[in-house]
């Protein structure tokens, strides 16, 4: 922490310290009453948003993992996921689950947590790629966080999660109180449950409760009502003593609380803010030719030092805080000023784009994204909008009537991750898209097992019937070229003829127009020989 940060942080806790005691002082009024009721529905809230905290790194640290290709059961991964737990209070373990192996960062064996494991019921969240489950085993409690980051891949992050329970009771409640956090399902993951014989009369409590917007949990706290009457009037100079002190600590606890909800989203506001997300843009190229037919934008973080963080980091939680539609936008401005005059001149490159199902069924999508091209210099005719196949879209109709308007305002849409999700051929055909993007897990099957190439196949004859181009993501070698030209698909993208690279790179590969095996390497890009 900064000094700054050091003195901010003391400012909160006094604050809240005072707050704390100060309303001591009236406690024999009506007024405490309601104002203590007040500071139970703050404490647990803040209590809710130290747990949504605790998911979002969570997903965070996850990503950290995946990203880093850390996704084998070798001691180095092993040990990579150690080193991303290490620290956390809550983190308690991480485990990988793939189609040849599963195993844990830390090798501890532990029954009955594999046991809690395959009978969890998983509760979605509003990214169906992640999930939340309770688990537990007598005397023990936690919070499971799964995120299937692709078919027959997951990664588990448990959360020991009754740390975020512990001693945040006023003392004079804490034997009468009982504070759970549940998800969806009803199951609990956390819970401060009080002395046996007491808080038993349902009748007499007084309840608090709160749910999370963010993900499936909730909290709640149900109070005796005569303990709490009691926690207002009786203020002796040796309980106001206690209470001041008790004050202290939760002032340090609330503050805490605050700093660490909003720290990453704080981060990531400041970094929309000061313009350190920029597109980078992965080359899709023509794979008989090597033409540059056009480039998908992919976000990056740049760190004011220089340190690149994917978008798998962060993207998920703009998604899931409403920063995505920000984030969007920002990207396409920057896109416009580096790039507009490219595609205003070069009219064949196709500029794609990605959007959650969330924002291509949002109000005004359309005439919203149509005056931003406009606004930010981006010809219509260049533009391909990319959707998801890996996330349920919620009103397909609708969407497809989204594509319709795209289309007819000159845009393009291409589905995404197609072959991942659950939608099923007709419905790709429903929705009524001019590319179908072959993902890469079925790209990297196809030199290695028939299943994966004639699911290819299949894809790409539906495609053809029904007026769609196909892209393959994510080729990496020269092998799968010649597999993906002999199923008939002529547009590839991936590492074997560019990495995501920054404008300027595509400005220079543009101008050149040159066999990309002999350009030079701005940025980061692995141009190999064609
Ligand atoms: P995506 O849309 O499927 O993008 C392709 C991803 O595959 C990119 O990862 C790209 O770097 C990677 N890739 C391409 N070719 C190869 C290859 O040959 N080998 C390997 N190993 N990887 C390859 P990236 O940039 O990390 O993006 C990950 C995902 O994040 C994207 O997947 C997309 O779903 C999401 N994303 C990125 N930018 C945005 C954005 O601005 N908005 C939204 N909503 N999502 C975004
Ligand atoms: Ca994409
Ligand atoms: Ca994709």
């Amino acid at each position: 922490m900064t000094v700054q940060r050091k003195l901010q942080f003391a400012a909160f806790v006094m604050c809240f310290a005072g707050l704390f005691a100060g309303g001591l002082s009236l406690a024999h009024t009506a007024f405490i009453a309601s104002w203590n009721e007040q500071q139970l529905h703050r404490l647990v809230r803040d209590t809710l948003s130290r747990t949504e905290q605790a998911i979002d790194s969570a997903v965070m640290k996850m990503s950290d993992v995946v990203f880093n290709q850390h996704t084998s059961c070798a001691t180095v991964d092993r040990t990579a996921m150690t080193r991303a737990l290490y620290g956390s209070s809550i983190m308690k373990n991480m485990r990988l689950e793939t189609r040849d192996s599963t195993c844990w960062s830390y090798e501890e064996r532990n029954q009955a947590l594999e046991q809690s494991i395959a009978s969890a019921q998983h509760n979605r969240t509003r990214n169906p790629d992640y999930s939340l489950f309770s688990l537990g085993f007598p005397g023990w409690k936690g919070l499971g966080v799964r995120w299937q980051y692709g078919p027959e891949k997951s990664i588990i992050e448990v959360l020991a999660t009754s740390g975020l329970l512990f001693a945040i009771l006023p003392l004079e409640l804490r034997d009468s109180a009982l504070m759970q956090l549940t998800l969806a399902d009803g199951s609990s993951f956390a819970s401060h449950v009080p002395r046996a014989g007491s808080g038993r009369d349902e009748a007499a409590l007084i309840i608090f409760e709160e749910k999370s917007v963010q993900y499936p949990i909730a909290i709640s706290l149900k109070v005796d009502s005569a303990a709490l009457a009691q926690w207002n009037h009786s203020v002796s100079p040796l309980t106001s003593t206690i209470v001041v002190a008790f004050g202290l600590g939760f002032g340090v606890l609330a503050a805490r609380g605050m700093f660490r909800s909003t720290s990453i989203l704080d981060e990531l506001d400041a970094a929309l803010a000061n313009g350190e997300i920029r597109p980078y843009f992965q080359p899709i190229f023509h794979l008989e030719s090597r033409e540059l037919l056009g480039f998908e934008m992919l976000a990056r973080w740049i760190k004011p030092d220089g340190a690149v963080i994917p978008p798998l980091a962060f993207i998920p939680l703009a998604e899931s805080n409403g920063r995505i539609e920000r984030l969007t936008t920002e990207l396409l401005k920057q896109a416009g000023a580096q790039l507009g005059g490219l595609l205003q001149a070069q009219s064949h490159l196709k500029l794609s784009f990605n959007v959650t199902p969330d924002q291509y069924l949002a109000a005004d999508f359309v005439d919203n994204l149509t005056a931003q091209a406009t606004k930010f210099g981006l010809p219509l005719n260049s533009m391909v909008v990319e959707v998801t196949e890996r996330q349920a879209i919620a009103d397909k109709d609708k969407a497809a009537a989204v594509s319709e308007m795209l289309i007819d305002a000159g845009m393009q849409v291409a589905i995404d991750d197609a072959g991942t999700g659950h939608n099923g051929l007709s419905a790709i055909h429903a929705l009524g898209a001019n590319y179908l993007k072959i993902d890469k897990f079925f790209v990297d099957g196809i030199t290695l097992d028939r299943k994966s190439s004639e699911l290819v196949e299949l894809l790409a004859a539906l495609a053809g019937k029904f007026g769609m181009t196909v892209v393959a993501e994510g080729v990496e070698t020269e092998e799968q070229i010649a597999v993906l030209l002999q199923l008939g698909i002529r547009a590839g993208q991936g590492f074997v003829y560019s990495k995501p690279v920054p404008a300027t790179t595509i400005l220079a590969m543009a101008a050149k127009a040159v066999t990309p095996g002999r350009q030079a390497d701005g940025g980061g890009s692995q141009l190999r020989s064609a």
